[in-house]
């Protein structure tokens, strides 16, 4: 049992759903990463946007190791101080009024999706239960919300899935007044599609959903499961956007790495969530909540979300650079530190082509579908690491387009 373990033997013991890269790191300290061999690289992936403080932040290790010292769990049968801080926090901090916490992001949008259905239900009725989404969106992996989110492949052969879920092009205005009525209990969106591309929300797009929620007595939803905790370079992307929903969920660089989640609402909202109508048995646990207090305070500071908005800019000048070399890219958009490179020409449906190519050249990407090179690095990784980086990137690159 104890030979050495290698990439080759995670296919002999693992389910094959995943398709993981040809090395397996063991270290990380700030953006950089090394494998088993000692090989370094650096963390353009961030996992996928979540370690948005970079790997071992000595002020993370410091407050998870103090609370591993001091108490692991309770269950929810008893509150614990980290869970009420966090809460606390967030309702400082945010629109929000009352929190849930869940352990992932599909997680955290079932309580929303069930948290809009019971609202509905105690206001309007049993006939108000459909939820809308928009074509093209992710909302995690749960058969609730592969029924919610708008790509077909994630519930292919999964079927039945659950009734009451309608969905609607994402940005187009026209079509999502067309399809509101008074069956929608909820609209649900991500300010920016991670999953399906890296494409931003109108503007537009989100202030006339806000408007017809309101006029349809529809709860508005945001997955800011992806864009929050200042990837977007605001704490939350709704707040850059000045919409504000009724309901938000937040995870991914929440705790960093550390599993956590939460459901972010309002006080008259939260009311339909009476005792025993949902429950979760490690959700709001001490140890994910005190990292997440730690996130928050640092990650919620001028100079951080500032530092989001000159990276932003350092790491397009670059991508913008390298295209003009090998002309590889159609589209280089997003928001913050979460990009998308849009392939294009031969290159086209094979970003994971490049992504490969990344890893064996010392760098971390991501891709987003088949079209897109996703990069998501730390909020605060080093200049020196993103120019680095950005430098393997164009190697890569090279060795793809020169074959
Ligand atoms: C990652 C993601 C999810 C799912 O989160 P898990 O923690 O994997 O369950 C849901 N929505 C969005 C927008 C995401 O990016």
């Amino acid at each position: 049992m104890t030979d050495t373990i290698s990439r080759k033997t995670f296919d002999q013991v693992m389910v094959p759903n995943y398709a993981p890269g040809a090395v397996i790191p063991v270290r990380g300290q700030g953006s950089r990463v090394w494998d088993q061999s000692g090989k370094e690289y650096i963390d353009l992936a961030g996992g996928i946007a979540v370690t948005a403080l970079g790997h071992a932040h000595p002020e993370l290790v410091k407050v998870l190791s103090d609370q591993a010292g001091q108490l692991w769990h309770l269950s929810n049968v008893l509150a614990n101080e980290p869970a009420i801080h966090l809460a606390k926090r967030l309702t400082e901090i945010t629109f929000a009024e009352r929190l849930f916490f869940a352990n992932s992001g599909a997680e955290a949008n079932e309580a929303a999706f069930k948290l809009a259905r019971r609202y509905a239900f105690d206001h309007f009725g049993p006939e108000r239960n459909t939820i809308l989404s928009c074509s093209n969106s992710f909302h995690g992996r749960t058969l609730f919300t592969v029924s919610v989110g708008g790509q077909q492949k994630y519930r292919e052969g999964f079927e039945p899935v659950p009734a009451g879920i309608k969905h609607t092009p994402f940005n187009d205005i026209d079509a999502l007044e067309a399809v509101f009525d008074s069956s929608i209990c909820a609209f649900v969106v991500e300010p920016v599609q991670g999953e399906g591309g890296v494409t931003s929300a109108d503007p537009e797009f989100l202030k006339r959903a806000r408007e017809l929620c309101d006029q349809h007595r529809a709860l508005l939803v945001f997955d800011e499961i992806q864009t929050g905790v200042g990837r977007t370079g605001s704490l939350y992307a709704y707040m850059q956007y000045g919409v504000e929903p009724d309901i938000l969920t937040t995870a991914k660089a929440l705790g960093n790495g550390f599993p956590i989640a939460a459901m972010l609402t309002k006080t008259t909202v939260a009311q339909s969530l009476k005792v025993g109508t949902h429950g979760s048995t490690y959700g709001g646990n001490p140890m994910g909540c005190a990292v997440a207090n730690k996130v928050l305070e640092i990650i919620n500071t001028p100079d951080v979300l500032k530092g989001v908005a000159s990276r932003h800019a350092l790491l397009m000048e670059g991508l913008r650079e390298i295209n003009q070399r090998y002309n590889v890219f159609s589209d280089l958009r997003g928001k913050g530190l979460l990009i998308g490179a849009q392939v294009a020409g031969q290159y086209a449906r094979n970003a994971k082509g490049f992504m490969a190519a990344a890893l064996a050249e010392g760098v971390l990407a991501l891709v987003a579908g088949p079209d897109v090179l996703r990069l998501a690095p730390s909020l605060i990784i080093p200049e020196q690491d993103l120019q680095e980086g950005l430098q393997r990137l164009e190697r890569a690159i090279a060795h793809v387009v020169e074959g």
